[in-house]
């Protein structure tokens, strides 16, 4: 069936009510919470937009490469219909041809625009059409050439410029994500630049930590020129984690991140690690080999975080590249990642059994497996001093998934135990749209509390602040 082919206002979507709930009494209270937090300043602990931007300032491109291009959660869905992603410019592995055409790619979106309904994505797109380019009509094959036209000329302008936005988009502080083997060069031209708008990385080393990355044992050959150290050696290889974790400190970073397939750790004792360690640089590692190495470098992290107090982020329970004809064709990161299902009780005990019981360590926890939020993740978390629980991610990062990440962890872990909100995106125009959804989702939440006296109304004043702004702040030490 086609959808309705009128052109319709874009408001209902960009509603001042939206995501609060719909009988009168817990929606009041939310927009009254919510107006206590609305204009709090955006932390933004972990994420993927490019340093680039921030450092060249240069003007996005054009609203195909703003919007489509670098983002999974739009191709992904219209790959689901049989659009091919040729047709969307998605670059190709072999250099073969795909559309260039940024017009014809916005108009093949537009038309299907209708597929997104109900999404987080179409919530964030509508926020950002209307609050920050200003369109009132709704997006459809209709406007496509008015949306074209009218992003375009605003991105002409200086406004509209990275480091406008991200002053505009009051940001306090964002970090990027780097692998140890980037000279963090854009970090340092933004330093150099003298602007005054807060980025820092983060120290993500999965490329040389992961005995199953793409070009592993290149990439610790990389680490070994980069660092000085001999990296084929067990000793020389952890120090150069040690050094490159400072050279990452100095660009702002305060957090790792870690996106392993499981969240198993190892506590193995140092000779036998080094065997390991040994086995996989000879590539002689087992499927199962990879899997320990992976989870004894989770606690040689934690190690290393006591010492100079990088907060751990473990992002498992991906299985990604599930799709190998699109993994050929176009590599990583194409939208076919699947959730699986993740143990958490038995895979972090051996790291947990180290150095759980460090107030002074902080690992924050995050899941693409709902069923572990009750059953493992808000006990572990409402127990270890060293445990947090990171909010409702990727699939999860939606009105729903945000709304039952507090009913199932809440009433166990408490909301002290998680950490704010964190946007996790490539998408930059989504950036508020993603912090104002879950500020709504939030107060929502709160308000229902208050009105079954479950919370006084001045507590989930305090709280919603905390859940938007200092949670965050204080467990990501920014
Ligand atoms: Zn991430």
């Amino acid at each position: 069936m086609q959808p309705s082919r009128a052109i319709s206002l874009i408001s209902p979507l960009a509603h001042v009510d939206r995501l609060f709930p719909a009988d009168l009494t817990t929606r009041m209270v939310a927009r009254r919470l919510y107006d206590g937090i609305r204009t709090l300043p955006i932390v933004s602990p972990h994420g993927h937009t490019d340093a680039r931007w921030y450092a060249e300032n240069a003007p996005f491109p054009d609203p195909a490469r703003l919007f489509v291009i670098p983002d999974h959660y739009i191709f992904r869905m219209l790959y689901s219909q049989g659009v091919p992603l040729e047709d969307l410019g998605i670059p190709r592995k072999d250099g073969g041809p795909v559309e260039t055409d940024a017009r014809r790619i916005w108009r093949r979106f537009a038309e299907r625009y209708y597929l997104f309904r109900g999404t987080p994505t179409r919530l964030w797109l509508d926020d950002a059409f209307a609050n920050l380019f200003g369109l009132e009509l709704r997006l459809s094959a209709q406007t496509a050439d008015h949306y074209f036209d009218h992003i375009s000329e605003c991105l002409g302008k200086p406004e509209f410029r990275p480091r406008a936005l991200f002053e505009r988009f009051n940001i306090e502080v964002i970090a990027t994500t780097e692998s140890p083997l980037d000279d963090l060069r854009h970090h340092r031209a933004i330093r150099a630049s003298g602007w005054s708008g807060r980025v820092v990385t983060a120290y993500r080393p999965d490329p040389v930590v992961d005995p199953e990355f793409a070009g592993f044992r290149e990439n610790l050959d990389r680490f070994g020129e980069i660092t000085n150290y001999d990296t084929l050696t067990w000793p020389g290889y952890l120090d150069a984690h040690r050094q490159r974790r400072a050279y990452f400190r100095e660009f702002g970073a305060t957090s790792t991140d870690h996106g392993h397939p499981s969240a198993r750790t190892a506590d193995l004792p140092q000779a036998d690690a080094e065997r390991l360690f040994l086995k996989v640089i000879a590539g002689d590692a087992t499927p199962e080999d990879a899997e320990t190495f992976r989870g004894q470098m989770l606690t040689e992290m934690a190690r290393m975080s006591l010492d100079d107090g990088l907060v751990m982020q473990i992002h498992p329970g991906s299985l990604r590249n599930h799709n190998p004809t699109v993994h050929a064709r176009f590599g990583r990161d194409m939208g076919a990642d699947i959730p699986t299902r993740t143990d958490y009780v038995h895979a972090l005990k051996p790291l947990l059994d180290r150095f759980g019981n460090e107030a002074k360590l902080t690992v924050i926890l995050f899941t693409l497996d709902e069923t572990s939020y009750s059953r493992e993740l808000a006990p572990l978390a409402g127990h270890y001093p060293a445990l947090r629980l990171g909010p409702a991610w990727w699939f999860y990062d939606s009105p729903e998934g945000m709304r039952r990440f507090r009913e199932l962890t809440t009433e166990t872990a408490g909301f002290y135990n998680t950490v704010g909100f964190n946007d996790d995106t490539r998408a930059f125009p989504s950036i508020p749209a993603r912090h104002d959804t879950a500020r709504r989702v939030d107060c929502a939440y709160l308000a229902d509390l208050v009105v079954k006296h479950r919370l006084g109304e001045d507590e989930a004043h305090e709280v919603a602040r905390e859940l938007a702004h200092g949670l965050a702040k204080r467990a990501y030490k920014l």
